[in-house]
């Protein structure tokens, strides 16, 4: 580390500290001294976001002061880790790096540690798939330290079910402290034991899947699964632990989980975030018909966009959220997946590869075929509520992948770009008129920042790709 980069660190630490000391009175200060550290290149939006969360005293508040009743130790080390190490220290050199090498660079990796699952859920491939593919330790940490030189410091846990690992993700933890490393997870495995090592390395956050009642959850993952779940969650909030909700939603179960009970009973037992991710229909046996209807959809759109202006809860809608981030972040635009067997694919959902990450490092995982494909092709449309290249855009898919000659990696069920196209060209004409009426509602409060064109969401290097490539992507192609 520089010795600026090192004296950066050094002061937003402090900083930090000072708002530990007694949050609720230190808290209208602590952007001031933020600005005075912090170049004003470094994240606008986000620091605009905290200022007027402070200042307004609205639930974006209430939840930092949520994040305020965890425990100590705790907070001030992850607080430290994802606002200094993950952010503000390294954004800058991802992009730096973005610049120098001509490609994507991911702010987070997410890999799967193992296709292991100690649970048998009805449709899910780690059922089938059994114990045969894992990451070693080794490889795992070799990905972090490649991350880090190119500025990746946030590690997501994927399967699988990670915590089949437990004891390696917590040595790596204890390894990488300038990471932050998150974990969906069925929550099965949390035990007391597992939340002192939390407390202990304050860098380890789980995103547990839930997605329905008790009797939803026991029918589809076995028989007193739901009581484990809860059982977690009260063991995590006993202890002062951060952690969020993960839930898939479905044509069956949209209408059930996106209710605003559904988010009280989140809070209540003591979540800060929900993330919610719209069913993709990915793997030769996923049926198209689990799929939103665009009326489902577009209710979706509008609950989450409610949720987020009035409760305590980071809520984010994946699908739908794409404007935050100029569209779609895969290819290691923002993130990449690489999964049990090391295969590095563009997205979790995007089962195509040419390299696996025991033959390459991850730099040149980053420049193979096709990933410079989504480097020279995102955004893969002007209206980011249509981000996908395979759920929106289903004709882009199959176009990259014979382009780049990757080839498929899905563990369980191999499916070529076409065979998955002709499960998503319905459900993207269906939904093509509905996000058009939603991107063009003037009375959306995002229809000003839509006006002013593609620079929303970008990051300075996006912007300087597009002059050098000539175009925005390949939104003017025929959708
Ligand atoms: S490939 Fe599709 S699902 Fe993956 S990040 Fe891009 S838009 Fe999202």
């Amino acid at each position: 580390m520089a010795l600026t980069q090192a004296a950066e660190r050094a002061a937003l630490n402090k900083i930090i500290d000072y708002l530990n000391e007694d949050p609720e009175k230190n808290i209208d200060t602590i952007m001031t001294l933020v600005n005075k550290f912090v170049p004003e290149y470094v994240l606008p939006s986000q620091r605009r976001a905290f200022d007027t969360a402070i200042r307004e005293r609205n639930n974006w508040y209430r939840l930092m002061m949520r994040i305020f009743d965890l425990n100590p130790e705790v907070r001030t080390k992850l607080l430290k880790t994802l606002i200094v190490d993950c952010s503000v220290l390294a954004w800058p050199q991802q992009e730096r790096m973005r610049e120098k090498h001509q490609c994507n660079i991911p702010y987070a990796i997410l890999l799967d540690p193992t296709s292991a699952c100690n649970l048998r859920c009805t449709g899910c491939w780690a059922a089938e798939y059994g114990h045969a593919l894992n990451l070693s330790f080794e490889d795992i940490d070799s990905i972090i330290c490649q991350g880090k030189e190119l500025g990746c410091h946030i590690y997501i846990y994927t399967g699988g079910e990670p915590l089949v690992r437990k004891d390696d993700l917590i040595r790596l933890c204890e390894k990488h402290q300038d990471c932050a490393f998150l974990c969906f997870t069925n929550a099965t495995l949390i035990d007391e034991a597992f939340c002192q090592e939390m407390i202990r390395v304050g860098n380890f956050v789980p995103a547990i899947s839930a997605e329905g009642d008790e009797g939803t959850t026991d029918s589809r993952r076995g028989k007193g699964t739901y009581a484990k779940i809860e059982r977690a969650m009260n063991l995590l909030r006993e202890n002062g632990l951060p952690f969020g909700i993960s839930c898939c939603w479905t044509r069956e179960n949209a209408d059930a989980v996106a209710t605003e009970a559904n988010m009280d009973w989140m809070i209540e037992k003591g979540a800060l975030f929900c993330w919610y991710f719209h069913y993709m229909p990915v793997g030769a046996s996923s049926p198209a018909s689990l799929m939103p209807t665009p009326e489902q959809r577009e209710r979706m759109y509008h609950f989450v966009r409610d949720m987020r202006s009035k409760k305590e809860l980071f809520t984010m809608d994946f699908q739908n959220d794409g404007e935050f981030v100029g569209g779609c972040i895969a290819g290691g635009r923002r993130y990449l997946h690489i999964n049990a067997a090391g295969d590095v694919e563009p997205c979790v959902f995007i089962h195509y590869s040419n390299v696996n990450i025991h033959d390459v490092t991850l730099l040149e995982a980053l420049k193979s075929p096709l990933f410079m494909k989504y480097y020279e092709n995102q955004p893969f449309n002007d209206n980011h509520l249509r981000p996908c290249p395979m759920l929106e855009n289903p004709y882009e898919l199959g176009r990259l992948v014979a382009e780049s000659g990757a080839h498929g990696t899905d563990l369980v069920e191999p499916e070529t770009p076409e065979d998955l196209r002709r499960k998503t060209v319905a459900g993207a004409a269906a939904w093509a008129p509905v996000a058009e009426k939603i991107w063009n509602d003037e009375n959306d409060p995002m229809y000003t920042k839509r006006l002013e064109g593609m620079q929303q969401g970008m990051a300075d290097t996006d912007l300087e790709k597009f002059e050098r490539l000539g175009h925005f992507g390949d939104c003017q192609n025929e959708k």
